[in-house]
């Protein structure tokens, strides 16, 4: 499905991780988002965001709103594969694959108890919190060579590091994945099931911090609109 300029890639979650694994394996270059309502509203809103993104090379159906734009606009079922789900995924494929994992974000406390949990099952080369200023430790990174770095600072922070310092990289696949160190260290809960298939994930997080998170709903609101009046408003510019 194509969204102000993205394409959002529209497979079964085996395809989507199949090509991971095959980018990861032949070493290529990879920077994948994990799109959902609040990336995407940025991404029309913000050009310069956009076009990080549309230089990424997967944009992976992360949240219900886009689902819900699929169904609503082109009746049509789009698979979701969240970014903490493809998170687990990838780091029990590389377990048996032998390929080094990069942390970096989330607070020094979290992403070190992340460290503590994997570091005997997979080859976790380094970690790093994500309140930095500049770029980081970026080159100790690039040294490291590692074949998988996730990188969990939030949106449109952890876009743009990747997209700015992708090039000094000769291998690994680069996604961000927003709050989900939080969730695989086991510091902040995820909501139950049900509440995930019924689409609202991101009022349970709302309710966990309703003053950081106030805008949320009002910005889920605006994306839905934006989304569904997207085409009119490509029709009415080509017009004028
Ligand atoms: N984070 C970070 N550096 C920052 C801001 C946020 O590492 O400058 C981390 C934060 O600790 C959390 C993750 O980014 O682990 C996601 O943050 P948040 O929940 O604010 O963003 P969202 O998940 O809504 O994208």
């Amino acid at each position: 499905m194509e969204l102000f300029e993205i394409e959002i890639l529209e497979l079964p979650k085996d395809e989507i991780l199949d090509a991971l694994i095959n980018r990861i394996d032949n070493e290529k270059r990879t920077f994948v988002v994990t799109a959902n309502a609040l990336i995407m509203l940025r991404v029309a809103k913000d050009p310069e965001y956009r076009r990080a993104i549309k230089e990424s090379d997967f944009v992976v159906p992360d949240g219900f709103g886009i689902h819900l734009v699929g169904k609503l606009k082109h009746k049509r079922d789009i698979p979701r594969y969240p970014g903490v789900d493809i998170m687990r995924d990838l780091l029990e494929i590389g377990k048996k694959r032998k390929w080094k994992f990069y942390f970096l974000g989330a607070k020094e406390e979290v992403v070190e108890r992340l460290w503590k949990i994997y570091k005997d099952q997979v080859n976790v080369v380094g970690y790093h919190h994500g309140y930095f200023g500049g770029e980081g430790p970026v080159s100790e990174i690039v040294s490291l060579k590692p074949d998988v770095v996730f990188v969990a600072m939030g949106a449109p922070k952890q876009e743009f590091w990747i997209w700015r310092n992708l090039e000094k990289f000769e291998k690994g696949l680069f996604m961000g994945v927003g709050g989900s160190f939080d969730v695989l260290s086991g510091v902040k809960r995820r909501a139950p099931d049900w509440v995930i298939k019924m689409g609202f994930e991101w009022a349970y997080r709302f309710f966990q911090s309703p003053s950081k998170r106030w805008k949320v709903p009002f910005q889920i609101g605006e994306f839905l609109i934006r989304a569904l009046l997207y085409r009119e408003e490509k029709a009415g510019n080509e017009e004028g």
